[in-house]
């Protein structure tokens, strides 16, 4: 099993399944089975037989059954297990009900070697046995176990509560054997009552020394109640879907199986069998593409406990728990079993929350306006700010004047207050701060932006944030960051070392980086809004596409930055609206202040009669969106409303630019500013609904919307999102460029992850990311290649890496798909279908590509941005020219490589007869990385993969002989000997001390084995190694010693005896900051020192600008030693000066190019 796959999986389960109807649960089904049964039949119930049990099971699993296991299960497990797997020499697991496989046996084979115990309780006696088989070696298989010291250990009795283990088959006896480091539940703890009883037994039995064993629980439909137990980590998989075949035989045995029983008189029994089949026919869903199945959605959810799960008392001892009821906003919060809500009422109270969470391994929630979903987790504590609910007004001059807003004051907001509360108590001293729609929505919105009404005037909430006061999550200190009046200070806060880095991600992604107690906002004068509210009945689609096109070219286009127009595009009364809300300063608008504004939403005022008299819940995603008046996206925004489950759905767009637009994208942490609207799509439901079937349709409507818009969007709003799977899409797009960034904050200022359910974040990887640009001819094998390549980087013994191959593409099927009404699914996996569109696709693509000059860029950003938690990312289906010089800078702290895939001519006629594609078949044939077919590219990719031969083999050793060493420790260990120094030799500089690994203990010697190894060249046919004084000098030298071969020194002018040839260079980058220096110079070599046509390789330490390699490319040729014989090899590479494409443009493209190490900045 190769667990980053089915990761991928899992960011993309949201959109996968494109439910439009209602479908039960199986609890819902099992409800309605149980509830047939009671009401039809007298005869006593029967436990299922072994048999049937395990009939059912089968069915179950089977599938898309199966998904959740590829999707949920195993990655979860794999990602739970694997730093308990690192720590340990050996492992041993307790499985409880494992049925007739270990869960265990899907891990990677370096961890399951590690088991040396296994234990099992299974009840089911054709379970047990085929568990034993499975677990045992044949002649034909391995056991997945292979290193157990002992037969595997298997209980054919159920797991209980009172000390059972030394029954059943089992010998062991002694304390030592009945601890273990894993105990899984996985779907079994469905007959357990209580269930935290069972788990704390289980608790019981982890290993003490050394800590660190883990209670992991899978369970099915719905929370887990636990009362009062803490998990160390959680996670849901809400699209769990089970499929079942339409027919007698099998829904009798279904039936029976989630019902949990037969009727023991088989007269009886038979009746109920056939009232079953029509239960399960009426709540299963049936989709076009498997008419012949019925699906039931199985939401499934992971959690994980330690030896810290019943450590709650010891908190609740010393802060205050939230008193009486807490209303949470928030419905799908309130359906979230906390562990428990604590409210804070002293800033130490706080401290004391995060203090225990650290010291316990577990995660926090923080509750502001509980408006979002997440701010309440099962399972986990949450902190309810509420007791802060102070608003202060600071006139000049209290601040200590440098407020920086343009009424003078400042406003310190406490985290527990309410936009409405702010709004109101500014109001009254004559300012206000730019914050949103809603009166009842906290911390939550200014934290992740802000977008109010003011937004085109005075940009974002977050943008006002001067200043905050929290609690670190990583030392539980109190820190003080930016702008906060003294007065305003707690005792003992501590400004910290990262106070600018703090403060940028305090706006835009605020709620991940600590526990805010309270933000200092800059004012602005409070303004009298003028509003007016109107609404168009649209007849038809037609109509309602030319009214949004008029609404944004002719309205929201022409309006000044103190105005804005928001739409509403809804339906009412049987028929599509467009409700059209302006707010500025014209004449016949309405005049209201900031608090009676909120009464004027539209929402609230004029649709759905007042939307159902305020007895509504709502599900929001937000998206931005440029254009909405042009056809493929006013199209799309009609269609969403036609296929809203309910009639109060409906979709809002904000209107934005001004001044929103004016802050550079890399300002503040929340990088999307791009947009002209904010899209909320707005799932609507009764509230007496909650819960039920409606409200999950609603919520899958925004899913599918938001997934049918994001290929058309410029970013997604952070705020709202959390770590329910179907979000990672959104969250990809949440933070624009600023996600690297993010995930190193993150890593550095939430280590242990005590914010584990805010707004997604990537994950920081350890290490520079590798992207690598498949390139080739159709049908030369390019996915294929990719797919070989990313088993070889997850399969690399040496190090745990994660890598996905993705099609860039894809994007641009998408946006073809919807322009013309192709079959997306079709392009994306049809074969035929997609070479049938090609030239429909290039021309559409071609057409795109000139009105939106920047296209490949943005395609290439999104997969990358979308890609932040991999080490490898693979992309096929690049267009670009040279695409590594032309891309790299945007991406500075990845490295990146192009690899050529090519195949002959007949080889990839072949591939298309058979496959009518991109020849992704298994016809490779063998690989070298010589560049035969390399004369129809005017440039030099970094890697050549001839893919002319049958099998993975080839593919194979080239990506373990060319791309392994990418990831190898000996470049991070020469990337370490870098040492970077602030501030040289200029302010603001951040200088990397390239020359200095020479000054290192084996650092010379490190790098010039690396130069050796690295030349994809042949050695035995070079003549010479070129350099250039000094830092090429140092490595040169070492270098052509080591492979045996004589330097061509290049100097100033004046320092080498005549026969010479001469050249101007321009001064280098570094240089030229250093001393101001752009005079140009002479650089020279021997005229004869190497034979004319002779093969040389320049070996350089440094390639930023590049002008010193043109210099000394242009000297080689005076020396009648041609570009076509050189090759070109630095120690380090910064992208950020475009030095490849400065070589290109100069001619000197075809060059092959290679780097040791690649950094951003200077
Ligand atoms: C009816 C409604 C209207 C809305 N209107 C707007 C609007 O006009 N403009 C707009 O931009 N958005 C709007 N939103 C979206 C809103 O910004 C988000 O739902 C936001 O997350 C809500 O914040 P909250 O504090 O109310 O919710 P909560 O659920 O309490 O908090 C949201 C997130 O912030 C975290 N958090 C809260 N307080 C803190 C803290 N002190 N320290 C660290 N983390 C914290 C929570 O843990 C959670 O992850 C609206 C939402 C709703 C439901």
């Amino acid at each position: 099993m190769a667990p980053t796959s089915t990761i991928v999986a899992i960011t993309s389960a949201g959109y996968s399944h494109t439910c439009r109807t209602e479908m039960a649960t199986l609890d819902s089904l099992k409800q309605a089975l149980k509830q047939k049964a009671k009401a039809t039949a007298s005869s006593p119930k029967q436990p299922l037989s072994d048999t049937q049990y395990s009939a059912g099971f089968d069915i179950l699993v089977r599938g898309s059954g199966w998904m959740t296991y590829q999707d949920f299960i195993i990655p979860q497990l794999f990602q739970l297990l694997a730093p308990l797997f690192n720590s340990r020499i050996h492992i041993s697991a307790l499985e409880i009900g494992p049925g007739p496989k270990s869960l265990l046996g899907y891990l990677p084979g370096r961890l399951r070697r590690k088991v040396r115990k296994y234990t099992a309780f299974e009840p089911n006696g054709l379970f047990a046995t085929r568990l034993e088989e499975w677990l045992c070696s044949t002649s034909e298989t391995e056991s997945p176990l292979l290193y157990l010291e002992n037969p595997p250990d298997i209980h054919r009795i159920p797991f209980v509560l009172q000390d059972n283990i030394g029954s059943g088959t089992s010998t062991g006896t002694s304390d030592d054997d009945e601890k273990y480091d894993i105990i899984l539940f996985c779907h079994s703890m469905y007959g357990m009552k209580p269930k935290h009883r069972f788990i704390e037994r289980a608790l019981e039995m982890l290993v003490e020394r050394p800590q660190g064993g883990m209670v992991a629980v899978f369970h099915r439909d719905g929370a887990l109640h636990l009362d009062g137990l803490v998990c160390h980590r959680t996670a849901s998989f809400p699209t769990g879907v089970v499929s079942v075949a339409n027919d007698d035989e099998v829904l009798d045995c279904f039936a029976s199986f989630v019902a949990g029983f037969i009727m023991q008189d088989v007269d009886v029994d038979k009746a109920i069998r056939v009232d079953w089949r029509k239960v399960c026919r009426a709540l299963g869903r049936r989709e076009e593409a498997h008419p012949d199945h019925l699906l039931f959605s199985s939401p499934n959810v992971m959690a994980a406990f330690t030896q810290h799960a019943t450590t709650l008392p010891e908190l609740t001892a010393q802060v205050p728990l939230v008193k009486g009821n807490k209303t949470i906003k928030n419905r799908e919060a309130r359906l979230h079993r906390p562990a428990s809500i604590i409210r804070p009422t002293e800033v130490r109270h706080v401290q004391q929350c995060v203090r225990w969470a650290l010291k316990h391994g577990v995660g926090l929630t923080v509750v502001g306006g509980g408006h979002s979903g997440h701010c309440l987790w099962p399972n986990v504590v949450s902190v309810d700010m509420g007791a802060f609910d102070q608003v202060h007004i600071l006139t000049a001059g209290e601040d200590g004047g440098d407020s920086g807003s343009d009424s003078g004051s400042l406003v310190v907001a406490e985290a527990g207050c309410k936009t409405g509360d702010i709004v109101r108590k500014t109001m009254a001293a004559g300012v206000t701060v730019p914050l949103g729609a809603r009166p009842s929505v906290g911390a939550g919105l200014w934290l992740q932006g802000g977008i109010g009404h003011l937004a085109r005037l005075h940009g974002l909430a977050c943008d006002a944030i001067v200043g905050a006061v929290m609690v670190s999550v990583d030392s539980s200190q109190v820190l003080c960051v930016g702008c906060v009046p003294s007065q305003h200070r707690p005792a003992g806060a501590v400004r910290p070392e990262n106070e600018s880095d703090l403060l940028w991600a305090m706006k835009g992604a605020g709620t991940n980086f600590g526990i805010v107690v309270s933000v200092t906002f800059k004012s602005y004068a409070a303004p009298t809004f003028l509003t007016r509210n109107w609404v168009v009945p649209l007849s038809d689609n037609l109509e309602a596409r030319l009214r949004l096109s008029d609404f944004d070219k002719l309205v929201a286009r022409k309006l000044h930055w103190n105005c804005s127009a928001d739409a509403y595009l809804y339906w009412d009364a049987g028929q599509l609206h467009l409700g059209v809300q302006f707010g500025g300063l014209e004449d016949d608008f309405k005049a209201v202040d900031g608090v009676s504004l909120f009464e004027t939403e539209m929402y609230v005022s004029g649709m759905h009669g007042g939307h159902g008299g305020g007895k509504t819940s709502s599900f929001k995603r937000c998206l931005f969106l440029k254009r909405i008046g042009e056809a493929n996206v006013a199209d799309r925004l009609v269609a969403a409303v036609e296929t809203r489950p309910s009639p109060l759905c409906y979709l809002h767009l904000l209107q934005g630019g001004g001044a929103v637009g004016e802050v550079a994208a890399d300002a503040t942490a929340c990088g999307c500013r791009d947009w002209d609207f904010a899209c909320v799509i707005t799932g609507v439901w009764p509230r007496d609904q909650d819960g039920t079937e409606a409200a999950q349709s609603a919520v899958r409507w925004v899913y599918d919307v938001a997934g049918d818009l994001l290929s058309l969007s410029s970013g997604a709003y952070g705020a709202d999102l959390g770590p329910d799977p179907r979000d990672a899409a959104l969250a990809a797009k949440a933070f624009g460029p600023n996600r690297p960034r993010l995930a190193r904050l993150k890593h550095s200022l939430d280590p242990r992850n005590v914010l584990a359910y805010a707004c997604p974040l990537p994950k920081a990887p350890v290490e520079q990311k590798l992207i690598i640009l498949i390139t080739g001819e159709s049908c030369a094998g390019k996915d294929y290649c990719a797919d070989v390549w990313v088993s070889v980087f997850i399969r690399c013994i040496h190090k745990s890496l994660t890598a996905r191959a993705v099609s860039i593409s894809d994007a641009i099927k998408r946006e073809y798909a919807a322009a013309t009404g192709a079959d997306l699914s079709r392009l994306l996996w049809d074969r035929a279908y997609k070479e049938q569109h090609r030239p429909a696709l290039t021309t559409f693509f071609q057409g795109q590509a000139r009105q939106r000059p920047r296209l490949p860029e943005e395609h290439f950003l999104n997969v990358v941005y979308g890609a932040v938690d991999v080490d490898v990312l693979l992309i096929t289906g690049m267009r670009d020219e040279a695409p590594v010089a032309a891309l790299s800078h945007l991406v500075l702290d990845s490295r990146l490589l192009e690899v050529h895939v090519q195949a002959s001519e007949q080889t990839r006629r072949i591939r298309r007869g058979c496959h009518g594609g991109d020849g992704d078949g298994d016809h490779n044939k063998d690989s070298n990385n010589s560049g035969s077919n390399l004369t129809a590219l005017d440039y030099r990719p970094s890697l050549i993969f001839d893919n002319d031969t049958t099998g993975n083999e080839a593919a194979k050793r080239f990506a373990e002989h060319y791309l392994l060493p990418f990831v190898h420790e000996d470049l991070q260990r020469l990337a370490n000997m870098v040492r970077q120094v602030a501030d040289f030799p200029r302010p603001g500089i951040e200088f990397r001390h390239v020359l200095g690994i020479s000054q290192q203990p084996g650092g010379l010697a490190l790098c010039t084995s690396l130069l050796q190894t690295h030349f994809t060249g042949d050695w035995a046919k070079v003549n010479a190694v070129a350099c250039c004084e000094v830092g090429g000098f140092v490595y040169a030298s070492a270098l052509a010693s080591r492979v045996d071969l004589p330097l061509v020194l290049i100097r100033e002018a004046g320092k080498l005896p005549p026969p010479t040839v001469s050249v101007i260079k321009p001064p280098s980058h570094i240089s030229s900051l250093a001393f101001n220096n752009s005079k140009e110079k002479r650089i020279e070599m021997e005229r004869d020192v190497v034979p004319r046509g002779a093969s040389v390789v320049v070996v350089d330490d440094v390639l930023s600008t590049g002008e010193t390699l043109c210099a000394v490319l242009q000297l080689l040729d005076e020396a009648s030693i041609g570009a076509e014989d050189v090759s070109i090899m630095v120690v380090a590479e910064f992208p950020v000066h475009h030095g490849r494409e400065l070589l290109r443009q100069r001619g000197f493209g075809r060059i092959n190019i290679q780097s040791l190490l690649v950094f951003d900045g200077a």
